[in-house]
């Protein structure tokens, strides 16, 4: 197992902007205090305390407010006392009493620099991206407070023990954790670092101030399958409920891999041969626990051409965000859409929905649904990842020139479907820069994301082909892509 060059390392980080990122270096618990204000609500508390934006909140009770966690956690005294430093350098002293605990305070601060990550993973995904994409793509972050915002994976190797006595005091729990192989060497190979605080520690130190992981195994075959993996199982399983799941994913490799080291692809054969062995250990753990404490990204049901399983029974899935249950749950509001579904339609309506190379069974189901309805045509096509290369197969990562293609190539269409979660929100961008807009401009095509499960899929075709008032949902586990292996 051999780690890759440094140069061809140095070449591809040099494609991130540094000013993006803390580095990893740093210990975040450590950083002097200083929020900024953004945005003062008018009749709020702090309006009204004269709060303005731009002011620098320093300390609330005598605790430094070095972030957001730090503003709530504090801010969310009944008494506050809050020492502020305006953008003259003026300093003042502001107390303020909360008529009901649940007041806030009426502003919003400054997000904060995240953190750089330190390692340089064998699969990481920001290492194998072609160049000449958006320079935030090349943003390789790890940080502790994003984990426990938004449920982002973290290695736990830039955690300083003043960044961990400041997750046990805060109580940041749960945090998602990559354990990929509880063997250290193993470990230290897949991120690519010589030196690592050992994963056991991590999980010691969890278990003794009753914090709680989610926890991710990035699957590489030859490397951390096998025997590997049953220890690495075994290890996590008894540290439940610190422990309170496990995912295990498919390593993803894209053709950008020269001088990268030379991994083994997850292939059908592959996917099948790991599902057999791996299956009776999975019931034995869910069998022990009552639930399914080791859980299967559907992308491996999907590489062996099986169907995911259904979580009927497990109503809270952890880790919908990284792929576990997402078909499972596509289908949860199905009953509901079959109820939307009319008999006829007023006029006939073609659809082609466009999705990765492995949907097309994900979407039978729906797809035979809609062909209930008279004059509704639905056809599946399959769009190969010419950017990232074929063995890339999941929706989130196609990218706006491939779909432009596949429209083109299929012209006769009234409507184009596409997995929303291969947009940025915010401004309907692909990962390749085009966006939503273009693709529609160059294309002269009703092109249409579909950004929940099957009932916004039919609502989204029944509002073009039969007038249906449909409003997309503002949030969805599908819209919050995870495409970087951390
Ligand atoms: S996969 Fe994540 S943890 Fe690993 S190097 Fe890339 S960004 Fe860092």
């Amino acid at each position: 197992m051999t780690n890759p060059p440094r140069s061809t390392l140095r070449k591809r980080l040099a494609r991130a902007d540094p000013s993006l990122t803390l580095p990893a270096s740093v210990a975040v618990a450590e950083m002097p205090p200083g929020v900024r204000v953004a945005h003062v609500y008018p009749g709020s508390m702090a309006e009204r305390a004269g709060f303005r934006p731009g002011d620098k909140l320093l300390l609330i009770n005598g605790e430094p407010v070095r972030d957001t966690v730090d503003f709530f956690f504090h801010g969310a005294d009944e008494e506050l006392e809050i020492e502020l430093e305006s953008e003259a350098g003026e300093h003042r002293v502001v107390f303020l009493r909360k008529e009901v605990p649940e007041d806030h305070l009426g502003v919003e601060v400054e997000q904060f620099t995240t953190q750089h990550c330190g390692c340089n993973c064998v699969f990481c995904f920001v290492h194998q991206l072609p160049d000449h994409m958006r320079k935030s793509l090349y943003v390789k972050d790890e940080d502790y407070r994003l984990s426990f915002m938004q449920g982002s994976y973290i290695t736990g190797t830039n955690l300083k023990d003043s960044d961990l006595e400041r997750i046990a005091r805060q109580r940041l729990t749960p945090l998602y954790l990559s354990a990929h192989a509880i063997d250290e060497d193993v470990r230290k190979y897949l991120l690519g670092i010589k030196k690592a605080r050992p994963f056991l520690d991590l999980l010691r130190f969890f278990r003794r101030h009753r914090l709680q992981m989610h926890t991710q195994i990035v699957l590489t075959p030859d490397v951390n399958d096998g025997k590997e993996l049953e220890r690495t199982l075994e290890t996590l399983v008894s540290f439940h409920p610190t422990v309170q799941s496990i995912a295990i994913v498919p390593v993803g490799m894209t053709k950008w891999r020269e001088g990268l080291p030379e991994l083994r692809a997850v292939d059908r054969a592959y996917a099948r041969k790991f599902l057999r062995e791996i299956k009776p250990r999975l019931r034995e753990i869910e069998a022990q626990f009552g639930e399914p404490l080791a859980l299967l990204a559907d992308e491996w049901f999907l590489i062996a051409g099986q169907r995911p399983p259904s979580y009927s029974r497990y109503p809270d899935l952890p880790q919908l965000e990284n792929g576990v249950g997402m078909v499972y749950h596509f289908y949860k509001d199905f009953a509901e859409a079959r109820k939307l579904m009319p008999e006829k339609l007023p006029r006939p309506w073609r659809v082609a929905a466009l999705t990765s190379t492995l949907s097309p069974p994900v979407l039978k189901k729906v797809v035979d649904l809609c062909h209930r309805c008279e004059g509704l045509t639905v056809d599946v096509i399959p769009v190969t990842n010419t950017l990232f290369g074929e063995s890339i197969h999941v929706t989130g990562l196609l990218c706006g020139s491939d779909l432009g293609k596949a429209v083109r190539h299929n012209p006769s269409y009234d409507q184009y479907l596409l997995p929303g979660n291969c947009l940025r929100r915010y401004d309907e961008r692909f990962l390749d820069d085009l966006t939503l807009d273009d693709l529609r401009g160059q294309t002269g095509k009703l092109i249409t994301p579909v950004l929940g499960g099957s009932l916004d899929f039919v609502e989204t075709v029944l509002e073009h082909a039969a007038g249906l008032e449909h409003r997309p949902p503002e949030e969805h586990p599908f819209l919050r892509p995870h495409w970087a292996n951390t």
